[in-house]
């Protein structure tokens, strides 16, 4: 079973008196920032000269500096700012500012796992992964809730990684949901799979396949996306709550018989074979390495792919129809 650590297991007055630097502002760096500060825990944010972040960080009442400067001056220093940058960033503003006995913290494992950043042997290294996008992680935890997240200790110089590491994680939330404890190698390689396979990869074309095949088929676009795709979230909403049983519970028999003989149809042998080869790619490296070149590429499969799915049908349909849902709120 994983060691599992709760509120219980952590002590928050470990951070008493230590300053927290938070670099980038973006879907994790505020929400850890917001949740920290709720806390009581002393942040200050690092972002680049004429990041839009900026005015957001100071809005919400932090004081904002450069990378450097908040670096030199933070007793923890947590990268928050897109994986692709952080290599760079470190090389010229963190790693020359970064004192001995301070800590660096990370929020998933790729660079250091795959030695985009080599931490010098004189700071303490850890992990606390959220296992949420950030907008959650801040809004469930003003609900008084919290997301699930991971604990790995890369280095621990003081002896005291592990306690500042569950502290950090009481603060934004993760112990109250369940902090799990593991090592940079699983946090990452598990991340990237589950995002490849099920969360996005996985789940987006499955949605989209499933739409087109109906459009296809003469099927009125509209009844397509409310099937394949607004109807999702309402009976993942269900496993969310209660497993896959529940939603099983609540669909009717003949969804659920459908589910058991034709889901394994879709889902079948060669889809298997597609994710353990996909696994691969993680664990020896080769993911990793085509997403680097293509960053230092400029990116350029990634801006085609990335303008062409924006131009797909479901999501012409699919804003035509949310603008007839008031409570949604508008999203681009
Ligand atoms: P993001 O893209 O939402 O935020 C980027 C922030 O970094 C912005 O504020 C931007 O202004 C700032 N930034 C960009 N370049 C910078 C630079 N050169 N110097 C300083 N600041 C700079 O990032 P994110 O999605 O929150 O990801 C942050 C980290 O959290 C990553 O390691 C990611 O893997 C991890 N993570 C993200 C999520 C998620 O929900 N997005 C979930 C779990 C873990
Ligand atoms: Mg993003
Ligand atoms: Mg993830
Ligand atoms: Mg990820
Ligand atoms: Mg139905
Ligand atoms: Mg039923």
């Amino acid at each position: 079973m994983a060691k599992m650590y709760y509120d219980k297991d952590a002590d928050l007055s470990v951070l008493k008196g230590k300053k927290i630097a938070i670099l980038g502002y973006g879907s994790q760096g505020h929400a850890w920032a917001n949740n920290l500060k709720d806390s009581n825990i002393d942040i200050v944010v690092g972002l680049y000269k004429g990041s839009k972040s900026i005015a957001k960080a100071e809005a919400d009442g932090f004081i904002v500096k450069s990378v450097a400067e908040v670096t030199m001056e933070a007793d923890i220093v947590v990268v928050l700012m897109p994986d692709n940058v952080q290599p760079e960033v470190y090389e010229k503003e963190i790693l020359p500012n970064l004192k001995p006995n301070k800590a660096l913290v990370v929020a998933h494992g790729f660079n250091i796992l795959y030695n985009q950043i080599v931490p010098p042997e004189y700071v303490d290294v850890f992990m606390v992964a959220p296992k949420s996008p950030g907008h959650l992680v801040r809004r469930m935890f003003k609900e008084g809730k919290g997301v699930p997240g991971l604990l790995a200790i890369y280095q621990d110089i003081t002896g005291r990684a592990k306690e500042m590491g569950l502290a950090i994680a009481k603060g934004i939330g993760c112990t109250r949901a369940g902090l799990i404890e593991t090592t940079f190698q699983e946090e990452t390689e598990t991340d990237l799979f589950g995002e490849q396979c099920v969360l996005c990869g996985g789940v987006n074309h499955l949605i989209t396949a499933t739409f087109e095949t109906l459009v296809e088929a003469g099927y009125q676009p509209e009844i397509a996306y409310f099937e394949c795709l607004n109807e999702l979230k309402l009976l993942i909403d269900l496993v969310y709550e209660g497993g896959i049983k529940w939603m099983r519970y609540s669909i009717s028999d003949t969804a659920e018989y459908g589910d058991y003989t034709r889901g394994p149809r879709v889902i079948d042998d060669h889809v298997r074979q597609n994710m353990k080869q996909i696994l691969k790619e993680i664990q020896d490296g080769s993911f990793a390495q085509e997403w680097i070149l293509e960053n230092k590429a400029g990116r350029p499969k990634y801006t085609a792919m990335k303008y062409r799915a924006k131009e797909h049908l479901i999501e012409k349909v699919g804003d035509q129809l949310r603008a007839m849902m008031p409570w949604l709120e508008k999203r681009d």
